[in-house]
């Protein structure tokens, strides 16, 4: 018999689980639709299990360089079998969180693929959702009053650079290497190629990385991508910008080897391994979206600024509509739509306003424009920068390359963006980001006390140095 809910959530990933929990604080009997793990690319094939890597790498790294802090070690081993299971480890213990999040809440969980079968006399608003159930039992039918699209999306890949899981790796395999190889080829230097970049050279496996734009990191300032360029430089990878990879020179036997047009010379690259991270394309198939009058656009939903769709009781967020694809851009998309579904009058979120990190080492966070963006909208600014070599806990640290940038409105003193490179600067980036939302001023930034030694006092000096009154620079 067909179970009736509030709300069915299709994907029970960051967006979705986020959700299911606020829709059932609000009183919605909810119901997620999972078709793998709860927890979704997040928890257990994005931001925690690279990071947990990211980490022994950073740890491995450090030991390495014991000495400099007047330790001595005898020369450290890595032991990569271990530093896979210590990641399975953590990722197993917040998906029990997550589950157990989920009976808290009373929410219930399908194990099974959804699909739209769309408006019908049973399910005039929403329509019903079917669901191929894992475990080979007879497809549930699902008659919801909303549902909320949250399936997220998939690696893509290159014509000719299909993903084989052995010698061409998406994020997804890399994350389950069971040995590293010696040298890997990484095509696309963005957030995911530089974070794999980083951690595979910190293990001190030989990288190069090949992307297609003039820089890496290319949505971030370009002050911070050059500063990454020299970062990486300095850690042996070899990074090769305004590359071309020529997809059918794909040769593979034991290695891999290809070819790139760079600057109008072919060049060959060969590696044991390649990785391909040149972004991330909508889980949109199948879904059932042609029973709806949902509207697709260049491979993503769209949506209003409430995340409705153009049927107005099926919603989407997250990774399927696009734009910034975060975890917590998700996750505050799912409390939105779920707070418009309920009536509750919830704020659009100001993209602007939306935190970005890279747990590359050194890492890398920003919140608003970049000082190119900002100068596109016709804005006169200026800029206060301060580097972390002349902060204190920084040179504690062992830690002391990278800089915070401020750029702001010439004109209105507004603080239009926050760019950092550095230690620790991801968990440096949310007084930035409260800073854009109550629309505070780098004077206002400057005014508040950062105590000494701390990492964040190159956030009052870079805003001090806005106006050229920075103390130590
Ligand atoms: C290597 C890597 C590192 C990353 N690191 C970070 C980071 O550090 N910080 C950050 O903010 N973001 C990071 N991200 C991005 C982040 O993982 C995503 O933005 C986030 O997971 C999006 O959440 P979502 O809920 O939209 O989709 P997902 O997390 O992808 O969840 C979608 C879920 O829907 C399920 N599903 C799909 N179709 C169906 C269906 N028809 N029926 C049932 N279930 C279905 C899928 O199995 C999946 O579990 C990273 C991504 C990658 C790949």
């Amino acid at each position: 018999m067909a179970q009736e809910y509030d709300l069915v959530i299709l994907g029970g990933g960051t967006g979705g689980y986020v959700a299911a929990i606020r829709a059932s604080k609000l009183g919605l009997k909810t119901a997620i639709v999972e078709k793998r793990e709860l927890g979704g690319t997040c928890l257990h094939r994005g931001c925690i299990p690279s990071k947990a890597l990211l980490r022994s790498a950073e740890v491995f790294k450090q030991t390495k360089e014991a000495d400099q802090y007047g330790i001595s070690t005898e020369s450290p081993t890595l032991n990569f079998t271990k530093v896979q299971e210590r990641k399975q480890s953590i990722v197993d213990t917040l998906h029990k969180g997550v589950q157990g999040l989920m009976k808290k809440g009373k929410i219930d969980v399908y194990e099974g693929f959804g699909r739209i079968l769309g408006p019908s006399i049973f399910s005039p608003t929403a329509g019903t959702i079917s669901v191929e159930m894992n475990n080979g039992e007879e497809n549930e039918m699902l008659i919801p009053k909303n549902v909320l699209v949250a399936t997220g999306s998939s690696p893509k890949s290159l014509p000719g650079l299909e993903i084989d899981g052995e010698l061409v790796m998406s994020s997804d395999e890399a994350l389950h290497m069971e040995e590293l190889p010696d040298s890997i080829v990484i095509v696309g230097g963005g957030v995911i190629g530089i974070e794999w970049a980083s951690m595979l050279a910190d293990f001190g496996v030989k990288v190069t990385v090949l992307e297609y734009l003039p820089h890496i990191l290319p949505t971030e300032d370009e002050d911070i991508s050059r500063e990454m360029l020299k970062q990486m430089k300095k850690k042996g990878v070899e990074v090769v910008t305004g590359a071309q990879v020529l997809p059918d020179t794909l040769q593979k036997d034991s290695s891999v080897q290809m070819k790139a047009e760079v600057d109008g010379e072919t060049m060959t690259f060969k590696a044991d391994r390649m990785l391909v991270s040149v972004g991330r394309a909508a889980n949109i198939k199948n879904i059932g979206l042609e029973n709806t009058d949902m509207q697709v656009e260049n491979g993503v939903i769209q949506t209003n600024e409430y995340y409705q769709t153009k049927e107005s009781h099926i919603y989407a967020i997250g990774d399927v509509i696009g734009g910034m694809q975060l975890a917590h851009v998700a996750s505050h998309e799912g409390i939105i739509a779920v707070e418009h579904m309920a009536d509750k009058k919830p704020h659009p979120m100001n993209h602007n306003q939306v935190p970005a990190c890279i747990y590359s080492n050194p890492e890398v966070s920003s919140v608003g424009l970049t000082e190119k963006a900002a100068k596109e909208k016709g804005l006169e600014v200026k800029v206060g920068k301060f580097p972390f070599q002349a902060v204190g806990k920084a040179l504690v640290h062992g830690e002391t390359d990278g800089f915070v940038k401020i750029v702001a409105d010439k004109k209105t003193d507004d603080l239009l963006g926050v760019h950092m490179i550095g230690p620790h600067v991801t968990d440096m980036i949310s007084e930035a980001a409260l800073a854009q939302v109550l629309d505070a001023t780098p004077w206002e930034i400057a005014e508040t006390i950062h105590p000494h030694p701390t990492l964040a006092e190159a956030i009052g000096e870079a805003a001090m140095a806005v106006d050229g009154n920075q103390i130590h620079g």
